[in-house]
C-alpha cells in the first residue's frame, strides 16, 4: 500500500451526539501525524458534488460539547449503484484523497467497504447511530446521549402523569432497533414497553394498566419503540380506549433524541475510536471499524459490522414488569 498522506472525513446516515468529537479526534490524530485531512460535507452526496475543504487544528475547535455534525450528513440512495460508486473513487483519487473514514450506521459501512472493495481505497467505519445496532460492535457514538434524552423527557411526563392519574404512551426513536427502547423503559420504570419486532398486545398493556390502578398507582407509562410504521403509538391509543375503556395521551420523542450536548461516554468513546482510526492507518490497516468490544476500543474486520444487530432481549422486557408490579 502506498503511504498515506491525505485523509477524507465525512459523516452519512442520521446524525448523532459524539460525532463532532469523533471529527475533532480524527483530524487532531492526523494532523499530530503530520497527514492532511479534508473534510467532506453532506456525507456520500457531499462527496459526488466534490463538497470537500481542508480541516485544519482550529476548524475543530468548540465543537466537542456540540450534538450534529459540522460535516453535516445525508443520505444518498444513488450510492448504491455502482457508477456512482466508481465517480466517487474518481473524485477521491483527483482530490489526492488517499483514504477515507465514514462516520456513520451499518448502511453507511455498506457504502465505505463496497467502495473500498472495488476501488482498494483505505476504508475505515467509525460506528455512530443512536441506534446502537451495528453488528460487530457492542457501542455505537450516540447512544448514551439519546437514551439519556429520553429519560430526562419521560421523567418530566412521569411529573404530570402522577399529577393527574395519567396512562401515557411514549414513542422513542428505533425503526428496527429495541436498544433505546429497552434503556430508557428498565430506567424509568416504565410499565410496559413495546418493541419493533413484536406483535402488539394490547389486552395485556390494559391488565398491566388496570393493575396498577387497582394497587393504588396514580400514572402509568407505556414505551413504544417507533418502528418502521408510523403511528403505532396512536393506534395503541385507540384500541385502548375502543376495547378497554382506558384514556391514555400519545406523546412522541421524535428528534429531539438525536440533538443535545453528547454525554461524557459519547465523548470518551467517539474520541478513542477517532484516535484509533488514525493509528491503525498508519499501521497499515486499510480497511476495518473502530469497534467498541468488552470497553475498548479496537480495530475490527469491515464484514463482521456490516448489519443491523438484533437488541431483542426478553430478559430486559421481564426486568421492565418485574420491577413496575
Ligand atoms: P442510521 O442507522 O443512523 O440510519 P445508516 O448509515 O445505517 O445510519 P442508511 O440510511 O442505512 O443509514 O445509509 C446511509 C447511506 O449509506 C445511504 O443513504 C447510502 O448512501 C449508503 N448506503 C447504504 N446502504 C448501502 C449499500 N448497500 N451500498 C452502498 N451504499 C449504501
Amino acid at each position: 500500500m502506498s503511504e498515506i498522506k491525505r485523509i477524507g472525513l465525512l459523516c452519512s446516515g442520521g446524525d448523532s451526539p459524539g460525532m463532532n468529537c469523533a471529527i475533532r479526534s480524527v483530524v487532531r490524530s492526523a494532523i499530530n501525524a503530520n497527514l492532511e485531512v479534508y473534510g467532506i460535507q453532506r456525507g456520500f452526496s457531499g462527496l459526488l458534488e466534490g463538497n470537500i475543504k481542508e480541516l485544519d487544528v482550529s476548524s475543530v475547535g468548540n465543537i466537542i460539547q456540540h450534538g450534529g455534525t459540522i460535516l453535516q450528513t445525508s443520505r444518498c440512495p444513488e450510492f448504491k449503484e455502482a457508477e456512482t460508486r466508481k465517480e466517487a473513487a474518481h473524485i477521491l483519487k483527483r482530490k489526492k484523497i488517499d483514504a477515507l473514514i465514514v462516520i456513520g450506521g451499518n448502511g453507511s459501512f455498506n457504502g465505505a467497504y463496497t467502495l473500498h472493495t472495488e476501488h482498494g481505497i483505505p476504508m475505515v467505519g467509525i460506528p455512530g447511530t443512536i441506534d446502537n445496532d451495528i453488528s460487530g460492535t457492542d457501542y455505537s457514538i450516540g447512544f448514551d446521549t439519546a437514551v439519556q434524552t429520553a429519560i430526562d423527557a419521560v421523567d418530566k411526563i412521569r411529573d404530570t402523569a402522577s399529577s393527574h392519574e395519567r396512562t401515557f404512551i411514549v414513542e422513542v426513536m428505533g425503526r428496527k432497533s429495541a436498544a433505546i427502547a429497552l434503556h430508557v423503559g428498565v430506567c424509568t420504570g416504565a410499565e410496559n414497553v413495546v418493541l419493533p419486532s413484536e406483535n402488539v398486545n394490547v389486552e395485556e398493556i390494559s391488565n398491566d394498566i388496570k393493575r396498577g390502578i387497582k394497587r393504588g398507582k396514580n400514572s402509568s407509562i407505556i414505551i413504544v419503540a417507533e418502528g418502521e410504521k408510523e403511528g403505532l403509538s396512536h393506534r395503541i391509543q385507540e384500541q385502548l380506549k375502543a376495547d378497554f375503556e382506558l384514556d391514555s395521551h400519545v406523546c412522541i420523542l421524535g428528534h429531539i433524541q438525536r440533538g443535545g450536548n453528547p454525554s461524557g461516554q459519547d465523548r470518551f468513546i467517539a474520541s478513542g475510536m477517532g484516535y484509533l482510526a488514525i493509528e491503525e492507518l498508519l499501521k497499515g490497516n486499510n480497511s476495518f471499524v473502530t469497534a467498541y468490544r468488552n470497553g475498548h476500543v479496537v480495530a475490527a474486520p469491515f464484514d463482521e459490522c456490516l448489519e443491523k444487530k438484533s437488541e431483542y432481549l426478553p430478559q430486559y422486557i421481564n426486568l421492565v414488569k418485574t420491577l413496575s408490579i
